[in-house]
């Protein structure tokens, strides 16, 4: 009954984890990637204002104009980069969706695309739906996670159609200077490549001030699709607003896709991302606040024997378990039962991964402090 394609491809590590942990009482988790803040009040009253006032109808299939406005605005500001919110910017149910257009709307079947491991889960499964072959550039602990040129060079001339980065990265938290990027754009420039740059966690940036992928020069501009959204800066993931901006034509044919998929983002998110988009001091709050815990458990990791990286955004740690000498899936599955932390195998995030483990800090530091407790007792007895 069901298209081959579909059930060929393979589901979400996390998702098979996680119904496990689901019914478990007294479990921290370490493995949600979603902020545990809930929105801030300014955003919610707008959403709940646009209710009360009535405005419970479809909007333009590219979202409200107020809404691609602000956004425009808001990249012009922070990274001196424009788009005409006319033609060049949809607003998408999430960045989710914004990724599923913008592949769908590219590929052609065997197409190829370059995937920066370790990756968002849903980035070789969303090629694999549009019909493409995900070509995975595995980064390793010792280059700190970062794309080696070399490999990016070798896969590019495979003649990708796209390639997807996605800094700060879920889940090693790794991220780019100016002057790295510009490395990495000198590489895809000389390809026939896309860039399909997906900064969602751009907030969550610790050490390293963002740097906009498209904002590098005018063929950066040109040849890439950025992608950002209020899931994780602005702890709307319930809302569902993301939006993708790239050159008219990129934008129209993911339109096409989007207007007969899903019309258009919910009304009242859409309200409310515009507050959104006004609310730093909020954000800033958040944000001192990841960094407090990323430094914390940053530490307490190392020191517990949990070799871990400096994540320099987002809020994930990649954490090596290799030398306890116990596959991923088994040290989670033990944690989980013995101790009662959830965290995430790392092969979820590709196959090179194991004896890796993702653990989320957005959650408070009481129970990060509790989850390092429990992780210390049983990495002892093992
Ligand atoms: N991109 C990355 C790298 C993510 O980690 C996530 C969510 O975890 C998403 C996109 C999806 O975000 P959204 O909630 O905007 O669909």
């Amino acid at each position: 009954m069901i298209a081959k394609r579909i059930e060929q491809l393979a589901p979400s590590g996390i998702r098979q984890f996680f119904d496990l942990v689901l019914g478990m009482p007294e479990v921290i988790s370490l493995g949600v990637g979603e902020p545990d803040f809930v929105t801030p009040w300014r955003i919610r009253e707008k959403a709940i204002t646009a209710l009360e006032e009535g405005q419970t109808s479809y909007t333009s299939n590219k979202g409200l104009f107020g809404l691609r406005k602000a956004i425009a605005a808001a990249i012009e500001k922070r990274h001196k980069v424009s788009y005409s919110p006319e033609n060049e910017i949809i607003v998408t149910v999430g960045v989710s969706e914004a990724l599923d257009l913008a592949l769908r709307a590219l590929l052609d079947p065997g197409d190829k695309v370059i995937v920066v491991s370790p990756h968002f889960v849903a980035y070789p499964g969303l090629t694999e739906c549009a019909g493409g072959r995900p070509l995975f550039l595995v980064t390793r602990p010792q280059d700190g996670f970062k794309i080696d040129l070399k490999e990016l060079k070798r896969l590019l001339a495979q003649k990708p159609k796209a390639v997807i980065l996605n800094y700060p990265s879920n889940p090693s938290g790794v991220s780019y200077t100016r002057s790295e990027l510009k490395s990495i754009w000198r590489a895809i420039s000389q390809s026939g490549a896309i860039v399909i740059s997906d900064e969602v966690y751009e907030e969550l940036s610790y050490d390293v001030a963002h740097t906009c992928f498209a904002s590098l020069d005018k063929e950066a501009r040109r040849r890439t699709i950025l992608m950002n959204g209020f899931s994780k800066g602005y702890a709307m993931t319930g809302f569902r607003i993301g939006y993708a901006c790239a050159e008219k034509e990129i934008i129209e044919a993911m339109n096409k896709i989007h207007s007969y998929s899903m019309m258009c983002a919910p009304i009242g998110a859409q309200v409310a991302a515009i507050e959104a988009l006004g609310c730093h001091n909020e954000v800033a709050a958040m944000v001192r606040e990841y960094k407090r815990r990323r430094d914390f458990m940053h530490r307490e990791l190392n020191r517990i024997g949990l070799a871990t990286h400096r994540p320099q955004g987002a809020f994930y740690f990649f954490s090596s378990v290799r030398k306890f000498g116990l596959p991923s899936m088994d040290f989670a599955k033990r944690l989980l039962m013995e101790e009662k932390v959830a965290v995430v195998p790392g092969t979820a995030f590709g196959q090179e991964y194991e004896g890796f483990l993702r653990m989320s800090y957005a959650n408070s530091l009481e129970n990060l402090k509790e989850a390092i407790v429990r992780m210390e007792r049983f990495v002892k007895k093992i």
